[in-house]
């Protein structure tokens, strides 16, 4: 049988054993056995806690039914398929798929943040708004992503928006309806989204040149980060989408986005019933994006995250899905802790589910 490497460390968040300067005491507590393989796996006794857990307690695939399909899901939720066409092919249950997605998109979240430079970013940053929508044509929202002329994806957030353009007499009467409902979005949420996610990404005290558009609300965002000094460049959103443009990092990363995820298509009936589901597949998006995908596919060369120096060499999925990350090691806050726990709000849904679990966080 398989010797299966000792556990690295208890998995209860507040066990004394994390603070013990004698290191940690554990137990073997034999066996139990799995539907699925790896059948037979080992328990462990903690015993600064008390609590038991097994090698599957380090496993992404922790208390999956089907742990199999996650690579397959990773792979399906980037390659234009809806919740439904998924399922369809892997003969389960829409929400089966639904909940591994999101599963990965949390898995996701915290391999972006374990790798992301911690330092200021050392090359030029794109800010840019991708517009797409949750729960129907009334509610778009902006996924803003920071996006390096490496093509390294820093990070996004989102920011709720009004629907704006021409509206039909009918239309602007059903907006009006949402609105005296379920009220309306945050004027201010462009802003306050950009001083969040500059803010998160780039440290007090450095210096950095972000290029955008001429959006009215990032210099405003830029000017609250007063202990950062931030270059701004505009490039009038009219100009063309060349790859000579200043702003083509972010045009590209908007390119592969809608590409790659039906729920981002035009007219689309696959579109992301919640923001928070938006968000979740965008986290996979980002890490395929910076440490698997070759910034060109013919030439099959390193990925983002290579020529910036986050990883020595570009990454399987597998080893993306190898070990399990722990939001309390970590120390994720803010926003980057709401959308982890799936508290990203959806307007028109007044109950959302969140990611409340007791062991399986
Ligand atoms: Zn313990």
């Amino acid at each position: 049988m398989r010797q299966e490497p000792p556990p690295p460390f208890c998995p209860t968040p507040d066990c004394d054993s994390h603070a013990s300067p004698h290191g940690w005491r554990f137990k073997k507590k034999g066996f139990f056995a799995r539907a699925r393989g790896p059948r037979r796996v080992q328990r462990y006794l903690c015993q600064h806690c008390g609590r038991s857990f097994s090698t599957q307690t380090f496993s992404p695939t922790y208390w999956l039914r089907r742990p199999e399909l996650l690579k397959s899901i990773f792979w399906r939720s980037l390659s234009c398929s809806g919740l439904r066409q998924i399922a369809r092919e892997l003969g389960v249950r829409p929400l089966t798929v639904q909940r591994q997605v999101e599963r990965l998109g949390r898995h996701c979240l915290l391999v972006h943040e374990e790798h992301r430079p911690k330092n200021a970013p050392q090359e030029p940053l794109v800010l840019d708004g991708f517009r797409t929508l949750e729960s129907g044509h009334y509610w778009p929202f902006d996924l803003n992503l920071l996006v390096g002329t490496s093509h390294f994806v820093y990070g996004f957030n989102d920011a709720e928006l009004r629907r704006s353009g021409t509206h039909t007499p009918k239309q602007l009467e059903r907006r009006r309806e949402l609105e005296a409902r379920y009220g309306r979005a945050d004027p201010q949420a462009t802003r306050r989204a950009v001083e969040e996610l500059v803010g998160r990404l780039v440290p007090p005290g450095s210096t950095v040149e972000i290029r955008s558009d001429d959006h009215q609300a990032y210099p405003q965002a830029f000017r609250r980060l007063r202990d950062r000094t931030i270059r701004h460049q505009t490039t009038p959103s009219k100009a063309s989408r060349t790859p000579r443009n200043p702003l083509f990092p972010a045009n590209l990363a908007d390119l592969l986005l809608r590409h790659g995820g039906a729920n981002h298509k035009r007219e689309t009936i696959a579109f992301s019933k919640r923001r928070q589901g938006a968000l979740y597949r965008a986290a996979i998006w980002m890490v395929w994006r910076n440490y698997v995908k070759s910034r060109s596919e013919q030439r099959r060369d390193a990925p983002p995250g290579v020529a910036i120096g986050a990883i020595p060499r570009r990454l399987t999925v597998e080893e993306i899905l190898a070990s399990r990350r722990f939001p309390w090691r970590q120390e994720i806050k803010g926003w980057l802790e709401h959308c982890y726990f799936g508290r990203i709000p959806t307007r028109r849904l007044g109950r959302i589910r969140v990611h409340a679990c007791a062991y399986a966080i």
